[in-house]
C-alpha cells in the first residue's frame, strides 16, 4: 500500500495541521494552569524526523503508527472473514479526570476474562475512551477484531454480560457488547486504530434518540491528551493469542 493510499485516511498534510491546532490548543491561556499540560506542549513541541516524540497524542506521529498498523494488518485479514466488535465495561464509567484509572489493570481483567472463558482465536483490538456528554462520565471500551465463528462471538456475548452483571448507574443506557461485519476492512481498522478521545453527545429526532461523535474541548481535552500520551502506543493496542510487531520501535520518519 501506498502511504497516502486508504480512504478515510489523513494526509501528511492534514497530520501537520492538526498537530499544529493540538499545540495551539495546549498552549491556550484561558485553560487553568497544568504543569502537565505544559509537559506535553514540551514534549510534541520537540519531535523531530530523527527522534519522534512517539506520543498518541502528536498527530504526525500517529499518522505513521497508523500507517504501519494498516499495512500490517491488511495483509493479515485479507484471507478470511472477521467481524469488529466492541466491548463496553459499564463498572469503569469514569466521572472525575482519570486520575485513578489504571488501563494496564483494565487490559489484564479483560484479558484474563477472554483467556478463562477458552476463546483460541486470535484478537487484535484498540482501547478507546469516550466521553458522553448527558451523563458528564468517560466510558472505557474496546474495539476488537476477531475471527467470525458462531464460538468466539458467543464467548465474547458471555464475557460482556458477566462483565456487566454488577454494573449499577441509574439513567444509562447499556449497550455492552456490539457486533458490526467487518465490510470495509482499511476503512473499519483505521477508524480503529485511531488513539483518539472522543465526546459522545446525543440527541432526539422525530422521537426517537441518536448519538453522534464530536471533537472534545477544554479542559476534557486536555485530559484525553495528557492520558493518551502516558498510555503510549503499545499500551493502546490490545492482541490476545498474537505476536506483533512493536510498532513503536519501527516509528522512523524520513520527512
Ligand atoms: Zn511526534
Amino acid at each position: 500500500m501506498k502511504k497516502n493510499q486508504g480512504s478515510n485516511f489523513e494526509s501528511i498534510l492534514t497530520a501537520k495541521e492538526n498537530k499544529a491546532n493540538t499545540l495551539k490548543f495546549l498552549h491556550k491561556k484561558s485553560l487553568p494552569y497544568s504543569k502537565i499540560r505544559y509537559k506535553l506542549l514540551n514534549k510534541l513541541k520537540s519531535c523531530y524526523p530523527t527522534e519522534p516524540c512517539c506520543s498518541p497524542s502528536c498527530h504526525i506521529c500517529k499518522r505513521e503508527i497508523r500507517l504501519s498498523i494498516l499495512t500490517y494488518l491488511k495483509d493479515y485479514f485479507s484471507n478470511s472473514n472477521y467481524l469488529m466488535v466492541t466491548i463496553i465495561d459499564y463498572n469503569y464509567l469514569i466521572d472525575d479526570d482519570l486520575k485513578y484509572f489504571n488501563l494496564k489493570k483494565y487490559q489484564n481483567n479483560f484479558y484474563h476474562r477472554i483467556r478463562n472463558i477458552g476463546i483460541n482465536s486470535q484478537i487484535i483490538g484498540c482501547f478507546e475512551l469516550d466521553y458522553h456528554q448527558d451523563i458528564n462520565a468517560w466510558l472505557p471500551h474496546f474495539h476488537l477484531i476477531i475471527p467470525d465463528n458462531t464460538e468466539t462471538i458467543e464467548y465474547l456475548r458471555t464475557v460482556a454480560r458477566n462483565i456487566n452483571k454488577h454494573s449499577i448507574r441509574n439513567g444509562v443506557r447499556k449497550r455492552p457488547i456490539l457486533v458490526q461485519k467487518l465490510s470495509n476492512p482499511i476503512k473499519q481498522i483505521s477508524y480503529l486504530f485511531k488513539f483518539m478521545p472522543q465526546m459522545v453527545i446525543s440527541y432526539v429526532y422525530k422521537g426517537k434518540r441518536y448519538t453522534r461523535k464530536i471533537s472534545l474541548k477544554g479542559e476534557q481535552k486536555v485530559i484525553a491528551l495528557v492520558k493518551f500520551d502516558r498510555f503510549g502506543f503499545n499500551n493502546l493496542i490490545f492482541k490476545y493469542g498474537i505476536r506483533l510487531p512493536n510498532f513503536t520501535k519501527n516509528l522512523n520518519r524520513k520527512s
